[in-house]
């Protein structure tokens, strides 16, 4: 059987570098362990996407520099197919990352190229979307095209995931054409303006959302799992305990690993079990991209 899903969202490189602690403003130090590494939630998702099984249209925009050559042939390698990844005249969207002795990090982010990605690159992309089983996108786009491509995947008999990271006030026109939203527990808490520290809390604001139009809302719950609410139901699930040494990409693996096991016609939460399995083991893993297991690893994982 295969999937058809297009993953439309940003492209990101990322530069990190440890330091003795974060500078202060006006201040030099130096660092240690340059780092370059791919990112961007919508390309962590297109390549979580592809590893589990499915087959990926990605729908981005990258710049005219050499991080874009590097980005563009590590999709392919992957297997995703880049023919709506347009190469725009802008840097490719770039992330600064200090990260001090304590583990706490300091970023700064440079949408870049991320931000062409409009309403005509979109609509270049429509039959796509529209012959697509699913349709998995992001918060670090502009908000407006998601929209329109969520209203060409309705008119399409698209299903859509949005994993609303990072959180930011979404439209009612948008939340109604969502199929599954899938927050984390700080992302929940914004988009509905509650608390959400316990799963009775998680459960009170999902239904919140739930009110605004999608089926289902996945909390995930990092270490706990994910908390699956539908109109009628509250299911938790589980994540396999391991010992977790980075859990950069488990959000991304999450979702990547949810739309490929909802796209072979999984239900819900046995796809919801699957991804809880594809992230705990990413979370062994460091990095990001570099975290992303393949089907295989997570079929042999327990
Ligand atoms: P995000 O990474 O987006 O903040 P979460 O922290 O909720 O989101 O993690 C996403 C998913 O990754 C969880 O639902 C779970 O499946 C998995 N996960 C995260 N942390 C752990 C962990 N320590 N052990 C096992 N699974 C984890």
């Amino acid at each position: 059987m295969t999937t058809n899903i297009v993953v439309l969202g940003s492209a990101n490189a990322d530069y990190s570098m440890r330091v003795s602690r974060i500078p202060a403003a006006g201040e030099t130090l130096s660092g240690t362990d340059f780092q370059f590494a791919l990112g961007g939630k919508g390309a962590n998702q297109a390549i979580a996407c592809a590893r589990l099984g499915g087959q990926v249209e990605f729908v981005a925009c990258v710049g005219s520099d050499s991080a874009a050559d590097l980005a563009l042939s590590e999709y392919r390698d992957a297997g995703i197919d880049v023919a709506h990844v347009s190469r725009v005249d802008a840097a490719t969207g770039s992330a600064l990352i200090f990260v001090d002795e304590s583990g706490e990090n300091c970023i700064g982010v440079a949408a870049g190229a991320n931000d062409y990605l409009d309403h005509s690159r979109v609509a270049a992309a429509s039959t796509r979307i529209e012959q697509a089983s699913h349709l998995l996108m992001q918060l670090e786009t502009p908000v407006p095209s998601i929209q329109f491509a969520a209203e060409i995947a309705r008119a399409g008999d698209t299903r859509t995931i949005l994993n609303p990271a990072p959180a930011k006030p979404l439209p009612s026109e948008l939340l109604a054409l969502v199929h599954i939203i899938t927050p984390n527990q700080s992302e929940l808490a914004r988009l509905t303006d509650r608390p959400v520290t316990s799963e009775t809390e998680a459960a009170e604001a999902a239904r919140r959302l739930l009110d605004q139009g999608p089926e289902s809302v996945i909390v995930t719950l990092g270490a706990d799992g994910a908390l699956v609410v539908s109109h009628d139901t509250v299911t938790h699930i589980a994540s396999p305990q391991v010992a977790a040494l980075d859990t950069t990409a488990a959000g991304d693996t999450f979702n990547g690993a949810l739309t490929v096991a909802l796209a072979l016609g999984e239900s819900l939460t046995d796809a919801v079990r699957f991804a809880n399995r594809a992230a705990a083991l990413s979370v062994t893993r460091r990095g990001a991209i570099a975290a992303i297991p393949t089907r295989v690893e997570v079929d042999a994982f327990r």
